[in-house]
């Protein structure tokens, strides 16, 4: 069987199952064979009764004390239980309405029991657990993500199925000298290992080697990314003005916006094109920073563009730096879908001629109409909207012009050096004076009401507040459903006389701008939203925020939440509703009541959640890391940095015949990300 197979024509695989395997990604037999296990059950080292940690799986040995006595509770259901013991202690086993797994324990025997232990110290109780006879060998078993009707289980099944019949075509990634270099097993039995480790030396041994890969495929790509933009641009400053523009503000620029704006100018006089992140938390004065660059640009006769995703982003955009600009001679124009044709084509014009040095827009400035007289300066807002794509038909409009994306995502350093290794990192972290920060509170479901009258308070007052709503885990559909009878809901009830509005991401663009702008004009008073809040949009009247099942989100995006209020002189509030109080939550949302300093934040994500959630394809556009937990492994990090370096030294095409197979992977996988080829 080749590693290209349908799915589908796996043994095991009917055409049902192979509409589930879809879901999950897994189209050919190679793609299951890569489906690593999301984590272990560990039964390898089994534990004595009080030796096991409650509430948390693990695997106990026991030997059975009596045949499970039955007793019906109800119709129905059935509780079987018996005790077991290590020789020291005892521990009770109660399965429900399994007779099968009931009748299977001996007494006498000795078994292993997986699952989470409860009780205290003098009562030990294993709830439904998975049951193996102890001698019949003890491993690692692989745990996979699941589907409806897709168990683990049959995953596994289906796993080891795949590995006899396809394992031999499994190729190998890795030239032989790297792999001698770093210590690093053939992929063929990393890919075993991964699934059906003999011990934890075994597994160790394959996750080392299979992130090894993956970081340093992800690394060459975004050097070859990196380098091949690097090509000489005549768009060179000879002065830079920021000086002079910073001198014209109402305040001072904080020594932050100071030095992002120094960097971006050495770019900018360099004689190669700019290609950097402006990384800031929300309110750190991106936008100051993107205007002094554009007044030095246009004293140098450049043009500036500057896109954001959203038509309220481009308006907010365009009064800011209407703001920052005045007085100036600077020209600017708003170019956005909703603008009137007649108008559009003075804009076309101005833009032509170079009387407008700054458009302003959403992604109606790349189409084919829009032409420049010398478009120098492109400035991309909230840079994860855009593809990788649109980024560049705005880059084609100018002659190598500089780029500058700003985001306000916060990532910490080592993880922002991977995902966007393809750009310099300038990075706001500081914020200007003068900020009273947000006020967090984490609190239980039973105070809900106390929420909402604390809301209507400043409601009373002639604030604006947002409501995020539950997080249904299903599709958008159910998502919008439930949010819209939560609304309903909270306009009959607790909001009844309230302007309130829904906002959810089924809605069309169309209606999501004009509820958006309803909210900016203050004709609504409360925008109850899923997470779906417009990122960077500013309503500094809003002032209170209530995010129910806030233990579902991860803090970097509660963070993000957070920053839609405190924008205002107003002090501002933020409640965290969640209704399972378990001391991991607690200790997760406690972290959001003591620090509102996003990269701290985003820290303790990392070190709590591990980068999944900055890893999340939708936000980067690059292809997902599998095992992008290890980046907490900054050991294997720095030996992957420092091996991409020598290879590229050595070989920077990659078209040398050893590095064959790296830029085989090396391409499949940016072509996987949707990132396009290589060359
Ligand atoms: P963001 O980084 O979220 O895009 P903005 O650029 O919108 O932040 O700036 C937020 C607010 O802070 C704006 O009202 C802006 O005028 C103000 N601001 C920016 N820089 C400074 C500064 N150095 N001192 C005081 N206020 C500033
Ligand atoms: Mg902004």
């Amino acid at each position: 069987m080749k590693l290209e197979s349908d799915i589908r024509y796996l043994k095991g695989v009917g055409e049902k199952r192979a509409e589930l395997l879809y879901r999950l990604n897994i189209f050919t037999v190679g793609d299951l064979i890569r489906f690593y296990p999301r984590t272990y059950e560990d039964w390898s080292e089994p534990l004595d009764i009080d030796e096991a940690p409650l509430d948390v799986p693990c695997c106990v040995r026991g030997l059975v004390d009596h045949t499970p006595t039955a007793q019906q509770i109800r119709k129905g259901m059935t509780i079987y239980s018996t005790r077991v013991t290590d020789g020291r202690s005892v521990m009770r086993i109660t399965i429900f309405n399994s007779k099968y797994a009931a009748e299977k324990l001996m007494p006498g025997e000795e078994y292993l029991f997986f699952g989470k232990v409860s009780g205290n110290n003098y009562y030990r109780e294993m709830t439904s657990p998975e049951i193996r006879p102890a001698k019949q060998g003890q491993k690692i078993r692989p745990v996979y993500s699941q589907t409806a009707s897709l168990t683990t289980n049959t995953i596994e099944k289906l796993v080891s199925s795949a590995l006899a019949q396809a394992g031999s075509e499994i190729g190998e990634t890795l030239p032989d000298y790297i792999r001698k270099e770093y210590g690093l097993e053939p992929l063929t039995e990393a890919i075993k290992n991964i699934h059906f480790p003999a011990d934890r030396f075994a597994l160790d041994r394959a996750r080392r080697r299979l992130i090894f890969e993956e970081f340093l495929l992800l690394q060459l790509g975004l050097a070859r990314l990196k380098g091949r933009e690097k090509t000489a641009t005549p768009v060179v400053l000879k002065t830079d003005h920021s000086q002079e523009f910073f001198a014209r503000l109402p305040f001072a620029p904080t020594g932050a916006q100071r030095r992002a704006v120094k960097e971006a100018a050495e770019d900018m006089k360099s004689g190669l094109p700019m290609n950097r992140l402006l990384q800031g938390d929300v309110g750190s004065g991106k936008t100051a920073v993107a205007a002094a660059l554009i007044y030095s640009a246009a004293k140098n006769g450049y043009q500036s563009a500057l896109m954001a995703p959203t038509e309220i982003l481009a308006q907010q955009h365009f009064k800011t730096l209407s703001g920052l600009l005045e007085g100036t001679g600077i020209n600017l124009a708003l170019l956005t879908g909703s603008v009137k044709a007649a108008e559009k084509k003075k804009i076309n014009a101005g833009l032509r001629s170079g009387e407008i040095s700054l458009v302003i827009g959403t992604h109606a400035i790349i189409q084919d109409t829009v032409e420049f007289r010398s478009l120098g300066f492109i400035v991309v807002d909230e840079q994860h909207r855009f593809g990788v794509r649109q980024r560049g038909a705005l880059f084609e409009k100018g002659n190598n012009p500089h780029m500058l994306v700003m985001s306000a995502t916060p990532i910490p350093r080592t993880l922002a050096l991977i995902i966007y290794g393809d750009l310099d990192i300038s990075i706001l972290d500081e914020l200007p004076p003068g900020r009273t920060p947000v006020e967090t509170y984490a609190i239980g479901g039973d105070k809900r009401t106390r929420a909402y009258n604390y809301v209507k308070k400043f409601l009373d007052e002639g604030r604006q507040g947002y409501i995020v709503c539950p997080l249904v885990e299903g599709s958008e559909e159910i998502d919008a459903a439930a949010a819209q009878d939560y609304a309903e809901e909270l306009a009959k009830n607790d909001f009844y006389g309230y302007r309130l509005a829904l906002l959810h991401g089924k809605m069309k663009p169309k209606e999501k701008e004009k509820v958006m702008l309803d909210f900016v004009n203050g004709d609504i008073q409360l925008l109850v939203s899923t997470t779906v809040i417009e990122v960077g949009v500013d309503v500094p009247n809003a002032v209170i925020m209530v995010i129910e099942n806030a233990e579902r989100f991860g803090l970097s995006q509660l963070h993000q939440l957070r920053g839609r209020v405190g924008r205002g002189k107003q002090r501002s509030t933020c409640i965290l509703i969640s209704d399972s109080p378990g001391g991991e939550t607690r200790r997760r949302l406690e972290i959001m009541t003591k620090t509102t300093d996003g990269f701290k934040i985003a820290d303790e994500d990392l070190k709590l959640r591990g980068p999944g959630d900055f890893f999340g394809s939708r936000q980067h556009g690059l292809p997902d890391l599998r095992f992008a937990e290890m980046l907490t492994d900054t050991q294997l990090l720095s030996l992957t940095r420092d091996a991409t370096q020598k290879i590229l030294a050595e070989d920077y095409y990659l078209d040398d015949p050893k590095n064959y197979y790296l830029r085989k992977a090396v391409e499949e996988l940016f072509t996987r990300g949707g990132r396009g080829g290589l060359n």
